[in-house]
């Protein structure tokens, strides 16, 4: 597609990380014994399946790792224990390796398998909250929780120190131990980190006492009922990160005001004598948006549970799962993240940039094939009807090696019904009868015969119901004769007794605005009514033996996939992955 083959040649894309990657690899800032000089992580919380913002995360912080010779973990960051299952979390290892990576890390230094749970750090965490607790710089705070979001102040307004900020470390100390051991209800005490004397007036909210631990008398997914403290996320994820030796800690820019607070705890904690220097760094970039998509976990399950989709995988929606059964490649997913860039400013990238890079992917690997989506009877009225006429044409127009199709020539066809125009428009080519003597449109049937419209039926309500031709038996393609035919239209087919029935669902954008849920739109107002179309389309025989998740390009329509989870042995389902060209509003 000549469109795509530009954004192929265009500069590389900015990325940002990559000159920050490169420059701590220039003055070694992070040669270490026994650890490679770049590791990242890719930490998603297992609440939801992922979608297209965690694919760009996911190719970046394993891309990272992958060209500079590091490695990156998959870690779940499940420290809040209502929210998380283990069906999420099968998904999001099953997603990140469809995607194309993994975290077995070969070397040459720190091989090996680095898939974590912060889960796992629950006891480290806990013995670092008593020290932060015993040097001063934690603190329990038994507010309810109405006081400690008035004492907070805002934007404008310095907070209100707690009346217990000053209570004495041992004091403390025994009550979280207390909080730990359950005596407590839920909301009773909570634990706050203490930055500096006057960190409540601090013009970062995130400053003010952020809160460390917190009461939960719940069952976790992993850990059970052994806790009912859990660490909270901007305290745990700082505190993992440095336990795993991360060097680069991606995250996107909603995360920019927390890095202060990062900064300290590790800062702190070294100190301490937990983490030797240099700790990590964390690097915010912009989130990738994508136009005619909605992302939000709350939006995606309303869309799921309200039954406007068919499910968590449904082709339409930007999940993982769901890209994967509508049959976009891995490889096509991780150009569009290459292509998009990385930058600090947040923007919207067109739906089409997507597209653009699954289809450019898709063209020179998708074996072709011939489908009647639209279907017309096509009769060849000269041609016996016990006859057939083997045909071929290549799987693959720049892979000879790929060797040929073959499909029989019978004298029933299929053809499109907008390959017939009763009376043509001017520079129509296609099918038309002969009118006033003149004769009909004169077309080549793809790899077959040239045959000459000669006329057509119509029911009752005057629609056509076949178009009647005959063959010129010397036209054949591939034969010498078929030089001797000039003709300007070359029509695909297939043969009626041959081809097989198959059910072909056309999908399209599930939104018709560019941005459904921006500035407050309510995003159900705009559902593309077209967005999924079932039809039973005529395939080129030899399909039957698609394989699930085979892909393919159907001359003319765009590329296809045998969808993977209602596909039968001989019995494939297609699912239309994208056009051949973009079409959208076109239309
Ligand atoms: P969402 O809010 O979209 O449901 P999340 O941030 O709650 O996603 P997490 O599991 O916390 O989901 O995300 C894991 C990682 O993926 C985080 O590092 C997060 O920054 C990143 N991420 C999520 N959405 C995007 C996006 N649109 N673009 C880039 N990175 C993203
Ligand atoms: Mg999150």
């Amino acid at each position: 597609m000549s469109n795509d083959k530009t954004a192929a040649t265009a500069a590389p894309a900015p990325n940002f990380l990559r000159n920050i990657v490169e420059q701590d690899l220039a003055t070694g800032a992070y040669q270490r014994e026994g650890l490679p000089s770049v590791i990242t992580r890719f930490p998603p919380e297992p609440n939801g399946y992922l979608h297209i913002g965690h694919a760009k995360s996911i190719c970046l912080n394993f891309g990272l790792a992958r060209d500079y010779a590091g490695r990156c973990h998959l870690r779940f960051d499940d420290t809040n224990p209502a929210k998380e299952e283990q069906e999420y979390v099968d998904s999001i290892i099953d997603s990140v390796k469809w995607l194309g990576f993994d975290w077995e890390h070969k070397g040459p230094v720190g091989a090996g398998t680095h898939l974590y749970y912060a889960s796992d750090y629950f006891d480290r965490l806990y013995e670092m909250a008593e020290y932060l607790i015993k040097a001063g710089f934690a603190y329990v705070d038994s507010q309810s929780a109405d006081e400690m979001a008035a004492n907070r102040g805002n934007f404008n307004t310095p907070g209100t120190n707690s009346p217990f900020r000053n209570r004495p470390a041992e004091e403390s100390l025994q009550l979280f131990r207390d909080m730990k051991a359950g005596k407590y209800a839920d909301g009773e005490h909570i634990l706050r980190a203490k930055i500096s004397e006057d960190a409540m007036a601090s013009p970062n909210m995130n400053l003010r006492d952020p809160a460390i631990y917190r009461i939960r008398h719940a069952h976790h997914h992993r850990t059970g009922d052994k806790w009912c403290i859990y660490p909270m996320y901007d305290y745990t994820h700082p505190i993992s990160d440095a336990l795993e030796n991360i060097t680069h800690s991606i995250c996107t820019l909603e995360f920019q005001d927390h890095r202060p607070f990062y900064d300290w705890l590790l800062a702190t904690l070294a100190e301490g004598g937990f983490f030797r220097q240099p700790v990590p760094k964390q690097y915010e970039f912009a989130r990738l948006n994508l136009t005619y998509i909605v992302t939000s976990k709350r939006k995606l399950r309303q869309l799921v549970e309200e039954c406007i989709v068919d499910g968590w995988d449904d082709p339409r929606l930007p999940t993982l799962v769901g890209m994967r059964r509508r049959g976009f490649t891995p490889e096509g997913i991780q150009l569009m993240a290459e292509r998009t860039g990385v930058t600090k400013s947040d923007g919207w990238i067109d739906y089409g940039v997507l597209e653009g890079a699954v289809r450019e992917d898709l063209d020179p690997k998708a074996p072709r094939a011939i489908a009647v989506l639209r279907p017309l009877k096509l009769i060849v009225d000269n041609f016996d009807a016990n006859d057939s006429v083997e045909c071929s044409s290549p799987v693959h127009p720049h892979h000879p090696e790929l060797g040929n199709r073959t499909f029989p020539f019978t004298r029933e066809l299929w053809i499109e019904e907008e390959d017939f125009m009763e009376v043509p428009t001017k520079g129509y080519f296609r099918f038309y009868p002969p009118v006033d003597g003149q004769p009909g449109a004169r077309v080549r049937l793809k790899y077959g015969f040239v045959v000459e419209c000669i006329g057509y039926d119509k029911d009752e309500n005057g629609k056509v119901t076949a178009v009647h031709v005959n063959y010129f038996p010397d036209s054949k393609s591939g034969t010498d004769g078929a030089n001797n035919y000039k003709v300007k239209g070359n029509i695909t087919w297939v043969s009626a007794a041959a081809a097989l029935a198959a059910e072909v669902r056309l999908y399209d954008r599930l939104f018709t605005d560019a941005q459904p849920d921006s500035g407050g739109k309510d995003f159900k107002q705009f559902l593309n009514p077209h967005s999924k179309e079932v039809i039973t389309a005529y395939l080129e025989p030899g399909l039957k033996d698609a394989q699930a998740e085979q892909r393919f390009q159907f001359e003319r329509h765009g590329y296809f996939v045998a969808d993977r989870v209602d596909s039968q042995p001989g019995k494939p389902v297609f699912n239309r992955i994208v056009t051949l060209k973009d079409s959208w509003g076109t239309k």
